[in-house]
């Protein structure tokens, strides 16, 4: 039960006063992707979309007008954020008020405009979700996206960001590692490098919440095969020492680290 009374008790956390407030908030329900361990692409896979819907500048701006935030990232659960057009006015004024902004996005819409806007609106953080390293891997978990659109679409951003003289934003490749891609996570340090994106983040696949058809799942847990599991891992890790390229293990997955 909560030991907050009265609206008094919380006013102080709406508006930010002792507390940094970190919003997650999904502004369309539609992602243009459907990846194999997505809960939300399996719903969608089995039951069709849900009603379209979508939050647009003034939606936005509505729920932000009473509360002071420092951090903003739009994100989804089965949402492509950049599939609507008001993220770009919506984070510049957010990063006016002095919000951070952060984007999770599959990049597969990034192209040279979009990119120019992104890095004009002062973006702080965009994560692109790319599960494979290669063509094969990658197109055959994130069915629908084009790894060579995706690449390249990265490169323009990270150019652009150069051209514009701008530190931001900070780009970070997310890989959810599963069975079906583990062999590619040395591989993804060796494409962080090529693409000079600022990091890696590698994430433990968790079975969704959705009570899916399990023929419907057709990717399974790294833990089913340990041994070679931490080989990449390691080998990875390692690379990322070499190279330079900030690498985040999630910590129940370190101690499949060697040495
Ligand atoms: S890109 Fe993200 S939101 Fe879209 S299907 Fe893949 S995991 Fe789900």
């Amino acid at each position: 039960m909560s030991n907050f009374q009265t609206l008094d008790d919380v006013e102080h956390l709406i508006y930010g006063e002792n507390l940094p407030v970190n919003v997650g908030m999904d502004i369309v329900n539609r992602c243009n992707v459907s990846c194999r361990m997505c809960g939300g692409a399996l719903y969608v896979e089995e039951k069709g979309f849900d009603k379209y819907s979508r939050l647009g500048f003034d939606d936005i701006m509505k729920f932000f007008s009473d509360v002071q935030v420092s951090e903003i990232t739009f994100v989804g659960s089965y949402s492509e954020p950049f599939m609507n057009r008001d993220i770009i006015p919506t984070s510049r004024k957010l990063i006016a008020h002095g919000a951070k902004v952060t984007v999770i996005t599959n990049a597969t819409l990034i192209t040279r405009d979009l990119a120019e806007d992104i890095v004009r609106s002062g973006i702080h953080h965009i994560y692109v979700s790319i599960h494979g390293a290669t063509k094969e891997t990658a197109e055959f978990v994130m069915r629908g996206a084009k790894f060579d659109t995706v690449t390249q679409n990265l490169r323009n951003l990270i150019e652009i960001r150069c051209e514009l003289g701008s530190r931001t934003p900070h780009v970070t490749m997310n890989m959810v590692l599963m069975r079906e891609n583990i062999a590619d996570a040395p591989k993804m340090i060796e494409l962080a490098r090529e693409l000079g994106v600022d990091g890696v983040a590698f994430a433990n696949m968790r079975l969704p919440d959705f009570q899916y058809e399990p023929e419907s799942f057709t990717v399974s847990l790294i833990t089913e095969d340990l041994d070679v599991s931490a080989k990449h891992l390691t080998e990875a890790s390692n690379l990322a020492k070499e190279y330079g390229v900030a690498l985040n293990i999630p910590q129940p997955l370190r101690p499949l680290l060697a040495g």
